[in-house]
């Protein structure tokens, strides 16, 4: 057929054989781009659900936040809701919707980059505006972020401890399969010293693309203010090891496999996150797990009050509300990392520090 891209693992060999094995975050970062930009991923019918998708609860919960957040801050407009990465738009619609209640009618900003996924964005919040990264965002009035399972599409990088020293994991070729190999220079210099003598074997990764989207959105709070909130699953303390998974029709697939076809991600290093949001001055509400963030939001009330007014579904009212809270399915893996501008009021689900 015409018109179709070469797969992705063809332009990958291509270029290892051309000029020798690429960064495992280029292999990441070009096989999402490819991923996203070709398909809807998420559902059921997909390869993936999120938790937007299993329950309108979880935007309600968040639209209400983002709403308390405001009107405690003093109603400041006109102000912006930002969702990085919004998938179908069904949080946004469902906190939208939530916020309106209390008068929080922002102005919807989308950053997205896959063309099927800003389609049914549109269907769903027809108003929205879509930018390709926040640069375009406009800088003036207060900005509440919300990113739900964003972090963990963006590319990480890897170093590994060899006998000759640091190098950094890359991507090369056995024959025609895709193999990590060690890259030729020391990378000594980018190792964290309380880390360089691990044992032989021992993987660092980091994210340099997801410390640059909180450095961004942290230096807007400090600028404009507002809040925001990053959902992800991951860990709140710095560990060591590779996080890299890819997962297609709701399973995990080998990350080598087919790139371009498969959802890679990796768990989101909250702790670094936090000192890079403390570093331009946003404060740092905490790091707590999505279901006491959930529950201390009343999730518990909204399923019963939904469950009351629909009998019928309070069976998988009850099972979506697990699902999102229980903590051997989302609730402990997931974590909510909540950021406010200084001077701005402290908000729900967050102990106090
Ligand atoms: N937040 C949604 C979707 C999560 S999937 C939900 O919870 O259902 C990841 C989302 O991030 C998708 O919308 C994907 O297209 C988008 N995305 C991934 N990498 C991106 C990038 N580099 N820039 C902008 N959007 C990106």
């Amino acid at each position: 057929m015409t018109g179709e891209p070469l797969p992705l693992a063809d332009v990958f060999r291509r270029i290892i054989r051309t000029s020798g094995p690429i960064s495992l975050a280029h292999y990441m970062a070009e096989s999402n781009a490819r991923y996203y930009g070709a398909k809807d991923p998420l559902g059921t019918t997909g390869d993936f659900v999120t938790a937007p998708e299993v329950s309108q609860m979880f935007g309600e919960l968040i639209g209400l936040w983002c709403a308390d957040v405001w009107i405690r801050a003093g109603r400041e407009e006109p102000v912006h809701y930002v969702e990085l990465g919004p998938g179908r738009g069904t949080l946004a619609k469902d906190a939208l919707r939530a916020g309106r209640r209390y008068g929080f009618e922002p102005m919807v900003h989308f950053v997205e980059t896959s063309d099927p996924l800003k389609d049914a964005q549109l269907g769903m919040v027809p108003g929205a505006i879509w930018h390709d990264d926040l640069s375009s965002v406009p800088m003036t009035g207060p900005v509440i972020f919300v990113a739900n399972e964003f972090l963990d599409a963006l590319p990480v990088r890897q170093l590994v401890r060899m006998e000759q020293g640091w190098r950094e994991r890359m991507v090369g070729l056995e024959g025609d399969r895709f193999v990590h190999v060690a890259g030729a220079q020391p990378m000594e210099g980018a190792v964290p010293p309380e880390r360089m003598d691990a044992p032989l074997g021992t993987i660092i990764e980091t994210s340099p693309a997801a410390a640059a989207v909180v450095y961004e959105v942290a230096g807007r709070l400090a600028e404009q203010g507002g809040a925001a909130l990053f959902i992800d699953y991951g860990h709140a303390e710095a560990r060591t090891g590779s996080t890299v998974q890819a997962v297609a029709a709701h399973r995990k697939v080998d990350p080598f496999s087919a790139p371009g076809e498969a959802d890679l991600t990796a768990h989101v290093d909250f702790a670094t996150l936090a000192r890079v949001a403390a570093s331009r001055d946003a404060r740092h509400l905490g790091t707590v797990t999505q279901g006491d963030w959930l529950r201390a939001l009343g999730i518990e009330m909204r399923a019963e009050a939904l469950a009351a007014q629909a009998p019928q579904y309070a069976a998988e009212i009850a099972e979506a509300r697990e699902r999102l809270i229980a903590p051997h399915q989302m609730g402990d893996l997931f974590k909510v990392m909540g950021l406010v501008a200084p001077g701005w009021p402290d908000a729900v689900g967050f102990r106090e520090r």
